[in-house]
């Protein structure tokens, strides 16, 4: 379902996600954070739910939209770096996507979050989860596999990269204030991170 469409699926149903998981969210923040993770990521992206569902807001647009709505209502560390990611995805964004467009925005995407947040892999945050799915990406392309199986493999190397987390010893956000402490818990943004990418699988390609 390669249409414009899909794009709005995506970020109405990851909105949607969100929202369900609030609760399960803040719980992970509550262990290593403020506990507010599944309600900033709810409220973030609560505009996507009625984002219409037709061919005048370009998916470019959508991704923007969304992407801004992160930044500007999300107080915490979460709201702006997702907000870049989506920003950033957007202008990478090409109609219809395909495996080489999709890795080149979702890199961009990555790069920016890192070059905003200033962490790298292993210090257990979003990154963790969103960079090996970069990678993922990047790896299928060069594969030439199809959009379909480049995101399923790219949403799975996200799940893999958020149960890493688990183990990691936090060193950048509020977790990292715990030090040692941090070690046991997953972090919130990376399983948020790769639910969000499990909706991109589900609804584009
Ligand atoms: P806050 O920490 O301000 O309460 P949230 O709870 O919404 O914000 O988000 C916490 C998540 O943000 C963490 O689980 C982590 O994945 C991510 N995060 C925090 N700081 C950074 C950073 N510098 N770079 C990348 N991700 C970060
Ligand atoms: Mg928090």
């Amino acid at each position: 379902m390669a249409t414009s469409n899909a794009v709005h699926f995506w970020l109405r149903d990851a909105a949607q996600v969100m929202a369900d998981h609030s609760a399960e969210l803040n719980e992970l923040d509550r262990a290593i954070g403020d506990g507010d993770h599944g309600s900033n990521m709810s409220r973030g992206l609560e505009s996507a739910l009625t984002i219409p569902i037709d061919a005048e807001l370009l998916p470019k647009d959508a991704l923007k939209q969304v992407g801004m709505a992160l930044v500007s209502t999300v107080g915490g560390a979460s709201g702006p770096l997702f907000g870049t990611f989506f920003l950033r995805v957007g202008q990478y964004w090409e109609s219809p996507p395909t495996t080489d467009s999709i890795a080149r925005a979702v890199r961009a995407g990555v790069d920016a979050v890192m070059s905003r947040g200033k962490a790298v892999e292993g210090d257990k945050t979003m990154v963790d989860a969103l960079a090996p799915a970069a990678a993922s990406l990047e790896d299928s392309a060069l594969r030439q596999l199809p959009l379909v199986e480049a995101l399923a493999l790219g949403a799975q190397a996200a799940a893999d990269g958020a149960q890493s987390t688990l183990d990691m010893v936090a060193r950048r956000g509020r977790a990292s204030y715990l030090g040692e402490r941090s070690a046991g818990h997953l972090d919130p943004g990376a399983i948020s991170s790769s639910l969000i990418l499990a909706s991109a699988a589900r609804h584009i390609g």
